[in-house]
């Protein structure tokens, strides 16, 4: 059997240059406005799409370079959903408490969202490449909900608009779509219950390659404090991953880096590729390739090399540049040590 080569990628954001927003923040503010803030944005798309490639990863992405944050990014494209007049209100169960934007009316599209980003990485790149959009749960859970009173159908809303995108992407040339549902490890009765039906309609028609990423979170103290509040087991995946092994999502982006969640959970998600987190974004301290080699042989006892590929645990905003960029070093070296020893 020949040696397989697993593919590189990341979950999805990439620090922001300084010269754009902050890019140690998870929610900062744009330093540019108007017209040279959006070519400052394509401009760092480019960057970042440059500097993916000549780190060898094999499934590109924007680095989500022009939304200043996963979710709010695409809430600003929605109509029904005022961003100007933002408030404090509890997000994740209650985790944090956050400046949000506000739903008002019934939900529509403003436009096309990603049209700019998703076409500039299309024709600057011959790689696969991976687009993300907030996954609908998500979406209700970052903001606050002053017209539905009803979470399912909110989502639902949501996931219309975000099955609008999707097929304007895939149009666009995106070869994978991935759904970024957080809040699947939050609420996991409710991701059972309705969040995975609300992916199905946010990927109804799509040809290309569907994602959803599931994670603990960025490397944010917040999330530092709930993580070290869940006990030496994390088990949230057990819940979650029998229902979307049925699902008609193809690839499930999740965490296994310097992670408490056990190894042997990745064994509910048979059949589907695995982007597996091999990279942990809540800790500075760079992973050795040999370490990254290591999460992917016990990785490995539970995914087919067929379905395997390395990713990060979550985005890597907000992680210092030169940390970001020695971690996906590592990422790519961690993981041809892994398939040579094959
Ligand atoms: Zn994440």
């Amino acid at each position: 059997m020949a040696r397989p080569q697993f593919p590189t990628t990341i979950s999805g954001s990439l620090p922001k240059p300084a010269w754009l927003a902050d890019p140690l923040e998870v929610w900062p503010k744009w330093r540019l406005d108007g017209d040279v803030l959006n070519q400052a944005r394509l401009d760092a798309t480019l960057m970042w799409l440059k500097q993916q490639e000549d780190l060898g990863l094999d499934i590109v992405t924007d680095g989500e370079q022009s939304r200043i944050h996963f979710v709010h990014g695409f809430l600003e494209s929605v109509d029904g959903v005022d961003s100007a007049n933002k408030i404090r209100a509890p997000i994740r169960n209650g985790r944090s408490i956050q400046t949000v934007p506000v739903v008002k009316g019934t939900i529509s599209l403003k436009g096309r969202v990603h049209e700019q980003e998703a076409r500039l990485l299309r024709a600057h790149t011959d790689r696969t490449v991976k687009f993300t959009l907030p996954g609908p749960m998500t979406c209700v859970d970052t903001s606050a909900d002053a017209h539905y009173n009803d979470r399912e159908k909110l989502a639902m809303d949501f996931a219309k608009l975000l099955n609008q995108e999707a097929r304007a992407l895939q149009a666009d040339g995106v070869d994978i779509i991935q759904f970024d549902e957080p809040a699947f490890n939050v609420y996991m009765d409710d991701a059972v219950a309705w969040g995975i039906e609300a992916l199905h309609v946010a990927s109804e028609g799509l040809t290309c390659k569907t994602a959803v990423h599931i994670c603990y979170g960025y490397g944010s103290d917040v999330n530092a404090r709930w993580k070290a509040s869940l006990g030496a087991e994390w088990r949230q995946y057990e819940k979650v991953f029998p229902a979307l092994a049925k699902s008609r999502i193809d690839q499930v982006s999740l965490e296994c880096a310097r992670s408490h969640v056990p190894v042997e959970l990745l064994g509910l998600l048979d059949g589907k590729d695995l982007m597996v987190g091999v990279i942990d974004v809540q800790d500075e301290t760079v992973e050795t390739p040999e370490e990254v080699a290591a999460t992917i042989r016990r990785a490995l006892q539970y995914v087919k090399p067929e379905h395997f590929i390395a990713c990060t645990n979550c985005g890597l905003s907000p992680t210092p540049r030169p940390v970001a960029l020695a971690k996906l070093r590592s990422l790519v070296a961690g993981t041809k040590l892994a398939c040579e020893a094959l």
